[in-house]
């Protein structure tokens, strides 16, 4: 698939759901992908992406902001606390605020720097012991205290355990926003962003249906 086939499935998604054309962003997840195919989505006019890692953001964002206007970068994967800093400095957006640790270095630095990414606190749906995230039963609490912090919190993400059906995933995630009067969703991947859009997604983060398989190694 290319990138304009994504864009009209998401136009096809909103319709169909009765949502507002352009009320979904899509997060183009350029992680492990050669600069060459990366170049080729930003020549086509995109400009909101994803990468799960700060050491390669770093690597090659500076770089493509100096070349290209208005870019907004997303990092979606887990933080470790002693790249909060670098993480703050470089993107746009944090997914991935899932601890009182990380959230109370995020208020420190933000006060620090005079700025802070918007973020969306990753909640772990399916209670997976390898997945981070705040639990479902821990979320209510946690978001409480990132707003008692200040914290520019617009929504919460998720990553659904990959043998459970998404939509369950989807529905608990919304659920929880809405009883915390949040509206950022950032829900749905390649192979489920319509179902996420139906549900109520406003951030998608697809990668290999835009990039094509990541090439590893
Ligand atoms: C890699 C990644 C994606 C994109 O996955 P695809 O299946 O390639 O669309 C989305 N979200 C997160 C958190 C990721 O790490």
């Amino acid at each position: 698939m290319t990138l304009r086939d994504i864009t009209s499935k998401i136009t096809k998604a909103e319709a169909k759901a009765g949502r507002e054309a352009g009320s979904v962003s899509l997060i183009a997840v350029s992680k492990v992908q050669p600069n060459g195919r990366v170049e080729a989505v930003l020549e086509e006019g995109h400009r909101v992406f994803g990468e799960n890692k700060v050491q390669e953001a770093a690597g090659k964002w500076p770089a493509f902001r100096e070349r290209f206007e208005n870019i907004e970068l997303h990092l979606i994967g887990p933080l470790q606390t002693n790249k909060t800093r670098q993480a703050m400095e470089l993107a746009d957006s944090i997914h991935t605020l899932d601890r009182p640790k990380l959230a109370n270095t995020m208020a420190r630095i933000a006060q620090e720097i005079g700025k802070c990414p918007d973020l969306f606190i990753q909640v772990n749906t399916g209670e997976e012991e390898q997945k981070a995230g705040v639990l479902p039963m821990d979320a209510d609490g946690f978001i409480a205290e990132c707003l008692a912090l200040d914290l520019p919190v617009k929504g919460l993400m998720c990553i659904p355990p990959v043998e459970e059906e998404a939509a369950l995933h989807f529905a608990l995630l919304a659920k929880i926003a809405k009883r915390n009067g949040l509206q950022g969703l950032s829900m749905g991947m390649s192979s489920d962003f319509e179902k996420a859009i139906a549900l109520g997604a406003t951030h998608v983060r697809v990668g290999s249906a835009i990039f094509g398989d990541r090439v590893v190694g």
